[in-house]
């Protein structure tokens, strides 16, 4: 059968378990137990990609910071009153929903503080508008790469004094990067530079919830990234449940197939 577009989250879904794998995007079945953890950093990511849309001639240089922190907390309103019919589908209380998106309200305002450190010296320098663009990142870029078989979606790529970094944001509570972002950071920069004839100078996670993580871009992450691409295709070349071992472990009792593996459901229980 021909090669499949893997992703960072496909191949760390193989390592974590091959039969995982196999439910996932081989049967492609529909994982229908949502989370409020997916939806509000769905709802996080939109906010801030919307905020690079924004304006900025409407913006008055006195008190833009209050302005832009204003619009921010707007978009996550309208975005988390848009989200509710997802959110009803979760049985959560209201006072847990209000918990969620104090939460997330914190982890945007942070995010803010952060971008402010980097936004107001240029704006000491260029003015309000020339500064705000300078450290404007282009959001949600979708790489894909036919010579290695993988795709990503990246959520910023910042371009500032010359110096390239492609950003993931994470709303996780740990701030590390693990071996699983390690990964999706290289694929990043591996389809950076496919696409464009170089390669980024950092590759990074902004942990919404602290501040951004670096990885320098070098001959070995671009290796790393190569060879989980090929050895991702290797591995997924067939189509029988039989070749994607059960890898029980701890994670189990979180994942969505855990009823198929452990005989409460078949797999038709979860076919539309
Ligand atoms: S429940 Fe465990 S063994 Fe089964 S697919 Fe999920 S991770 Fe793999």
């Amino acid at each position: 059968m021909a090669a499949r577009i893997q992703s960072p989250n496909s191949i760390n879904t193989y390592k974590q378990c091959p039969r995982k794998y196999y439910y996932q995007y081989i049967l492609k079945i529909d994982r229908k137990i949502g989370s409020i953890h997916l939806q509000r950093g769905s709802i996080a990511h939109s906010v801030l990609e919307d905020f690079f849309t924004i304006d900025i001639s409407n913006i008055h240089s006195d008190h833009y910071e209050f302005e832009l922190k204003v619009i921010l907390q707007n978009l996550l309103k309208q975005k988390w009153q848009n989200g509710k019919d997802e959110f009803a589908k979760l049985d959560l209380t209201e006072d847990q929903l209000l918990f969620y998106f104090e939460e997330t309200k914190m982890m945007v305002n942070n995010w803010f503080n952060n971008f402010l450190k980097v936004l107001k010296p240029k704006i000491m320098v260029y003015g309000l508008k020339e500064g705000f663009n300078i450290v404007k990142p282009i959001t949600e870029m979708h790489f894909i790469s036919q010579a290695h078989q993988v795709q990503g979606f990246v959520d910023a790529i910042h371009e500032i004094d010359g110096k390239v970094s492609v950003m993931d944001y994470k709303t996780s509570k740990r701030e590390k990067i693990t071996e699983e972002y390690r990964l999706q950071l290289a694929i990043y920069a591996l389809l950076y530079q496919e696409k464009y004839g170089k390669l980024p100078h950092l590759v990074g996670v902004d942990f919404l919830r602290h501040k951004p993580h670096y990885l320098e871009v070098d001959d070995e992450l671009l290796r790393f990234a190569k060879r989980e691409c090929k050895v991702i295709q290797e591995n997924t070349i067939s189509d029988d449940i039989d070749d994607y071992s059960i890898k029980e472990g701890v994670l189990c009792r979180y994942c969505d197939f855990y009823d198929i593996c452990f005989g409460q459901k078949t797999i038709h229980d979860f076919e539309k």
